[in-house]
């Protein structure tokens, strides 16, 4: 099976990772020349809508998927027209933008926060008057790890938030106060059949995930079947196939969905280490028509993002049972370098060894 993806990042790699001793080759088109991923397959550099790029991996490949969900929805879909392509190229455009995304979301009986489509400082001014503060300013598109956000804590904030984000469309949303930050991941086959990890803690600093814990510590079995349930609508309404993210804040018993990304995710790190399939191995064999693997947890599993340092490994390797997994890339403020995963017998055990490698991680 040969599998093209768009984009070369740290996701392509455990992709190919997962799916290289299942006997699949990889080709990833990404215009950096030190793409992550490129050491593990053929390495295509052209931009994600040059035509000849496109091409290129669209007749080699049997099937072509991606790692972030930027990716233009017109390539996937110019893609569509050669080869397989999943998850189904309308999911980028769902997910791409925030105001669509969370009208499909709430077309599906999915709850969101409530939200208006700003485009003009008198249209902030009337969103900030239905919705109220503290309430949150994104970007409509191409916001990633809370980057295009600004808080607006009283409504005297406008007027800043406005200056900083002007020029591009936006979106207002009421601030959710939650208990706590949740994903689900779900998987998809081409048949129809559906496997889901259990929700996963997640806890962000400056808008970029820190630390994931699954199962999410006293995740009830009610909890549980309310995600899968709306992630299954998700699913058949978009005749999804591969592995899909939904991020959700708890308040009290209820979910109210943040965004949706229709790919392998970061909060599903821990899976690799920690379940009897990984997410990546999923999302390969979904896309491939092949059987899912089952996504049984056993214990309590932790995972820390490494972001901007890498801290000396034989102080992460001497945490008992740590994993450590770097992506190759050159340190930057505020850029995932790796991730570390520690699978424990239960919460309890879990505590210790996470935090330590919390610390290293924070150096
Ligand atoms: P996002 O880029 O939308 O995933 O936002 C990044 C992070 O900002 C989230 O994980 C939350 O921690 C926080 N955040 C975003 N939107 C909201 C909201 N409406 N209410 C509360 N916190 C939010």
């Amino acid at each position: 099976m040969k599998v093209a993806v768009l984009g070369g990042g740290q996701l392509a790699q455990m992709m190919a990772l997962a799916g290289t001793p299942l006997g699949m080759s990889f080709t990833f088109l990404d215009p950096a020349p030190d793409a992550p991923a490129g050491s593990l397959g053929r390495h295509v550099r052209s931009g994600f809508e040059d035509p000849e790029g496109l091409d290129a991996i669209g007749q080699w490949a049997d099937v072509v998927t991606w790692d972030f969900e930027n990716v233009p929805a017109a390539s996937a879909r110019r893609l569509a027209h050669q080869v397989a392509v999943y998850p189904p190229p309308h999911s980028l455009e769902v997910s791409q933008d925030r105001v669509v995304e969370k009208e499909f979301l709430r077309s599906l009986g999915i709850p969101v926060p409530a939200f208006a489509p700003v485009d003009s400082n008198e249209s902030l001014r009337r969103a900030v008057e239905a919705i109220g503060t503290p309430s949150v300013l994104k970007t409509r598109r191409f916001g990633y790890d809370g980057k295009g956000q600004r808080v607006l804590r009283v409504p005297a904030d406008l007027g800043a938030a406005w200056a900083h984000l002007a020029g591009t469309p936006l979106v207002l949303e009421a601030f959710v106060p939650f208990t706590r930050e949740l994903s689900i991941l779900g998987v998809r086959d081409r048949d129809g059949a559906t496997a889901f990890y259990p929700l996963v803690e997640n806890v962000h600093r400056d808008g970029i995930l820190r630390r994931s814990v699954a199962p999410a510590p006293g995740l009830t079995p009610a909890l549980q079947a309310l995600a899968e349930t709306h992630m299954q609508r998700v699913f058949e309404r978009l005749r999804y196939v591969g592995v899909l993210a939904i991020e959700l804040f708890q308040v009290g018993d209820e979910l109210v969905a943040n965004e949706m990304a229709p790919r392998v995710h970061n909060s599903g790190h821990w899976t690799i280490d920690g379940a009897a399939t990984s997410q990546f191995e999923n999302h390969v064999r979904a896309i491939t028509g092949w059987p899912l693997g089952p996504t049984t947890v056993t214990g309590a599993v932790g995972m820390v993002n490494l972001i901007g340092r890498i801290p000396d490994p034989n102080a992460v390797l001497a945490v008992p049972n740590a994993r450590l997994h770097l992506y190759g890339k050159e340190p930057k403020p505020g850029r995932k370098v790796g991730h570390v995963t520690v699978v424990a017998e239960s919460h309890d055990a879990l505590a210790r060894p996470l935090a330590a490698l919390e610390r290293l991680a924070q150096g």
